[in-house]
């Protein structure tokens, strides 16, 4: 399923209600939602004795959205210095941040080390020297190379920019060392959207394992393991769910078999966006105009600034219409950009949809409005949280004018280099 018959039911009472009120377009999350599957997350891993997900901050990047996360005792993944920012601003500090960047540069390690620091998750084993204080605990991101295959989101390993490769580690975790690092983690983000819990099992496995071998070399014990994110979720009617509990389970009796064997055990991270906070989303907006030429086009009031990921990624979002089932045509359903991929869904069985009819977009809720841009200087849509006591809350608004124009310089500023 798409998003739940639970979330469904109380958005499709108050819709119309909210929509008088704030106006389309809107991506309206669900608290009791994203608190549920919170809690789920949290049993899947009672097995392992110290487990956190660090919430990417990336896929939600909404301080209300994360202060959520913060009350389940969750951290954050942050590869840039406004999530860090962000993460900072509410509160998150130390060991609840993990800064996971790629290709980093010098500002974002200064970033990274202010304000009490984080979990530094270094990309390269080229970047050790260049952090400017090596932190006492300190974790690298694995690239197996050949020895795993991606799934097709992701893509190969092998391709992949991420990561210190195999023959890298060893030395990675030996200069670490010398450098002053005292207590250590492995990363590895190897697969997105992964609906086959065998998949991540497996990946916990492969660290496990490489803890084990990195361990005996040097002598040094891990503090945690992060299998990344990616865990996936069903975006088509009918597909299956990832078996959370499965997951669980089975990577907790790895966890158990590694105590039996080493007498400790590692934490275990997670680094979830889409799993936490996708099916809970929804992107409200309302049809303007029908056209019929060689198809018939549904045209509604947002665009690509507002949902990127059906343009980009041919991904594929399920859509409902307010009050209306069935499958009366076939249709495309666009945005008003000058671009042909700009359309929420291609030839499409919807209801007959009228001018003024309400649309929902499912499982918006992550990588939805922090992918939006501004081409054609469309405003990025405002945000709402559904509190579990009912009551919608304004967690962001919409972009005006005068934010799309802020950077520009309409006086000159000019700079002539001597030559
Ligand atoms: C994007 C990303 C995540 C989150 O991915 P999801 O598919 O949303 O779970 C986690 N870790 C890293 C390093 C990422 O780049």
């Amino acid at each position: 399923m798409p998003v739940s018959n639970d979330y469904s039911i109380r958005l499709e009472q108050s819709l119309k209600e909210i929509v008088e009120h704030y106006g389309t377009p809107f991506h309206l999350y669900d608290e009791k939602g994203i608190r549920e599957t919170g809690n789920t997350l949290i049993e899947a891993f009672e097995g392992v004795e110290f487990f956190r997900e660090y919430f990417a901050v990336k896929a939600l990047p909404n301080p209300a959205v994360m202060k959520l996360m913060q009350s389940m005792g969750f951290g954050f993944d942050c590869s840039s210095v406004a999530e860090l920012a962000l993460s900072r601003q509410i509160g998150a500090r130390g060991e609840e941040i993990m800064f996971t960047s790629n290709n980093t540069s010098p500002k974002e390690f200064a970033t990274a080390a202010a304000d009490g620091g984080c979990v530094l998750n270094l990309d390269d084993i080229s970047l050790i020297d260049k952090v400017p204080e090596m932190p006492e605990l300190i974790c690298f991101r694995y690239n197996p190379g050949e020895r795993r295959t991606g799934n097709s989101i992701i893509g190969n390993p092998v391709e992949s920019k991420y990561g210190v490769s195999h023959d890298q580690l060893l030395d990675a975790y030996r200069q670490a060392k010398a450098r002053g690092a005292k207590r250590f983690g492995l990363h590895t983000m190897l697969a997105s959207n992964e609906l086959n819990h065998a998949y991540m099992v497996e990946t916990a496995r492969m660290l496990l394992e490489r803890v084990e071998w990195i361990s005996a070399e040097l002598d040094i014990a891990f503090d945690f393991i992060n299998i990344g994110g990616g865990l996936g979720i069903p975006y088509r009617l009918g597909e299956k769910p990832l078996d959370i509990v499965s997951m669980g389970r089975e990577i907790g009796k790895l966890f158990q078999l590694f105590k039996t064997q080493h007498g400790y055990m590692p934490k275990l991270y997670v680094e979830s966006g889409r799993y936490m906070t996708g099916p809970h989303g929804v992107l409200v907006t309302s049809a303007i105009n029908r056209k019929e030429i060689y198809r018939t086009y549904v045209g509604v009031d947002s665009c690509m600034s507002s949902l990127m990921r059906p343009g980009m990624y041919g991904a594929y979002h399920h859509i409902s219409v307010l009050g209306k089932t069935g499958e009366d045509e076939t249709v495309d359903v666009v945005g008003s950009l000058c671009e042909n991929n700009d359309k929420f869904a291609i030839q499409r069985a919807l209801p007959q949809v009228e001018d003024g009819d309400l649309l929902y977009i499912h499982d918006t809720g992550a990588h939805g409005h922090s992918m939006g841009f501004n081409y054609n200087g469309k405003p990025r849509p405002k945000e709402l949280l559904l509190r579990e006591d009912g009551s919608v809350e304004m967690i962001r608004r919409e972009e005006s004018l005068n934010d799309l124009f802020a950077t520009l310089t309409f006086e000159q500023n000019i700079f002539k280099p001597a030559g």
